[in-house]
């Protein structure tokens, strides 16, 4: 499949999952979506919104964007990386299989961010690790800053 055709499968993907959560992907959220789809890098929301304008002639506020990613993130379509509080595209948006808890491997160099899903035995190796330092984990996704296999190591 080419990138293009991979884009117009998620968002008729996205469509029908906000329409079965009950809520709508306006045209507005559409752009927003196909707008990080397209820039294959983790943004914020200025830098999508400007990502909107230049590339794709779509003129919306970085304020709506930033609603709109929200939205876009309760419906698990997009995620947030708190590191850099930038978002990325959810790259399972396409696939059929249940959304698993999703972990993300960030390149230091390039930025760029692959979704991944760690063994649950991981997981809880963690969870466990925490419990006995009495804490518990309040937000359980993992940002692992990398290098990845582009960039000199
Ligand atoms: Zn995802
Ligand atoms: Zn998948
Ligand atoms: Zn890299």
């Amino acid at each position: 499949m080419t990138r293009e055709s991979l884009t117009s499968t998620a968002l008729e993907r996205a469509e029908k999952h906000c329409k079965e959560q009950g809520s709508k992907l306006t045209d507005k959220r559409r752009q927003v979506l196909s707008g990080l789809l397209a820039s294959e890098k983790a943004l914020s929301a200025y830098e999508l919104s400007d990502f909107c304008r230049t590339e794709l002639g779509h003129n919306i506020l970085p304020m709506s964007v930033y609603r709109i990613l929200e939205f876009l993130e309760e419906q698990n379509l997009v995620h947030r990386l708190n590191l850099a509080n930038k978002y990325v595209a959810c790259s399972h948006i396409a696939c059929e299989h249940e959304h698993r808890l999703p972990q993300f491997l960030i390149c230091t160099s390039c930025h760029r961010v692959e979704e991944v899903s760690l063994p649950s035995s991981v997981m809880s190796s963690i969870e466990g690790g925490a419990k006995t330092a009495g804490y518990h984990l309040a937000r359980n996704q993992l940002e692992l800053e990398c290098i990845c296999s582009d960039c000199p190591a």
